[in-house]
């Protein structure tokens, strides 16, 4: 037995809550396309994201310890895909779009840059007198038009859905609203762009204090100081473990993740319940976000994340590789403003259209750390000149 498209869409009406958005509300497409025999559309959109070579980077791309210094270490791609399955188990239990949630949460740090955030930090530098860069903007030019699959256009051509839901950010710095294809966007995303966003926050809490941890930068005494952790000590002891190990510690960070997860699914559908949203537009066009921790979870996150700004964003050690970025991605940014026949076959076709600064931005936001270096091992022997450090703040 085959399950037909048209009945993939029934089950939905079965089991969806009306606030989440169904397939038939995806929006659509920016060029129509023919229904696929046994796939939704935000299951395509899910899979075209898996098969972009802009997913298949991420492997090489540093979340917050510098890539392939440590075997244990989350990648870009390992940080990603636990967004995925906590964004999943949270949009099931609130009867959200599943296949959405996904697809959304898989893409969402497609646009970084090499070396984690001090890269982004980096090329925002480099491109602040031509337009800036963003990395959710840059995850969004990705699947829009970097990404080379289709014969006739550029681009994943994702539903309007998956394309609204990357965009969270929906005020600009100049209080305008953000625009897709030149339609305003409601004030805040869909609810399961929403889970996607918290999954990210939360799985980030949770797998940089194992992080932390395993690298011996924070300690299991210096976290003491937390009140979210140590109240999921107090798990990990009625559990039975005494002792203060790697087991001790790998339980309280499970706990932690558990504990985040379930406040925020409980106190979401409580402000769902209370809401009755009636569709997907009320949620979007909602006094506030739905979909959140409770107030007393929210306290404890934050000074969770406090604590990880102070403790490890910052220690000197992940200091280093500001400088190591800055020095790295500027040097290849000015060799290739300089040299643009040393850009990739599509960064170049690029140019007359959007412009050399533009082009040398996508190319070096797309790079991993791996290719980063290499490039600048090459550029900084052929041509010095362009080694010159940049000042940053
Ligand atoms: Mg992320």
């Amino acid at each position: 037995m085959i399950a037909r498209l048209d009945e993939l869409y029934g089950r939905e009406e079965e089991i969806l809550a009306p606030f989440a958005v169904h397939n038939q509300d995806s929006g659509g497409r920016r060029f129509p396309e023919k229904s696929h025999p046994f796939r939704t559309d935000f299951q395509r959109d899910r899979d075209r994201i898996l098969h972009s070579r802009a997913f298949r980077r991420l492997e090489y791309k540093t979340q917050v310890f510098l890539n392939g210094t440590g075997d244990h270490y989350r990648t870009r791609l390992t940080h990603t895909i636990e967004v995925a399955a906590v964004a999943r188990t949270i949009a099931r239990s609130l009867c959200l779009n599943e296949d959405l949630t996904e697809a959304i949460a898989l893409a969402h740090d497609l646009g970084h840059t090499p070396f984690g955030h001090s890269g982004e930090r980096a090329l925002q530098k480099l491109m602040a007198e031509d337009g800036g860069f963003d990395h959710n903007e840059q995850a969004l030019r990705i699947v829009d038009l970097l990404e080379i699959k289709y014969p006739s256009y550029d681009g994943l051509n994702l539903t309007w859905a998956v394309r609204a839901g990357l965009m969270k950010h929906r005020v600009r710095k100049d209080g305008s609203r953000t625009r897709l294809d030149g339609r305003e966007l409601p004030l805040f995303p869909c609810a399961e762009s929403q889970v996607a966003d918290v999954a990210d926050d939360l799985t980030y809490y949770g797998h940089d204090v194992d992080d932390g941890l395993d690298s011996g930068l924070i300690t299991l005494e210096m976290l003491e100081t937390v009140k979210l952790w140590r109240m999921c000590e107090e798990k990990t002891f009625e559990m039975g473990l005494t002792e203060k190990n790697e087991r001790f510690a790998a339980c309280t960070v499970r706990n932690l993740i558990d504990a985040m997860v379930g406040d925020l699914i409980r106190y979401s559908a409580s402000t769902l319940e209370k809401c009755r949203p009636s569709c997907a537009s009320d949620v979007e066009n909602a006094s506030a976000r739905m979909i959140s921790f409770s107030p007393e979870y929210q306290t404890l996150t934050d000074e969770l994340r406090d604590f990880l700004y102070h403790n490890l964003y910052f220690h000197p050690v992940l200091a280093s590789l500001n400088d190591l970025s800055y020095k790295q991605m500027g040097t290849c940014f000015r060799a290739f403003l300089a040299h643009p026949e040393l850009m990739g076959e599509g960064a170049r076709s690029r140019i007359a259209g959007e412009g050399l600064k533009r082009a040398a931005a996508d190319f070096v936001a797309g790079m991993t750390d791996n290719f980063a270096t290499k490039e600048y091992n090459c550029v900084s022997f052929l041509y010095p000149e362009h080694g010159k450090e940049i000042k940053v703040n």
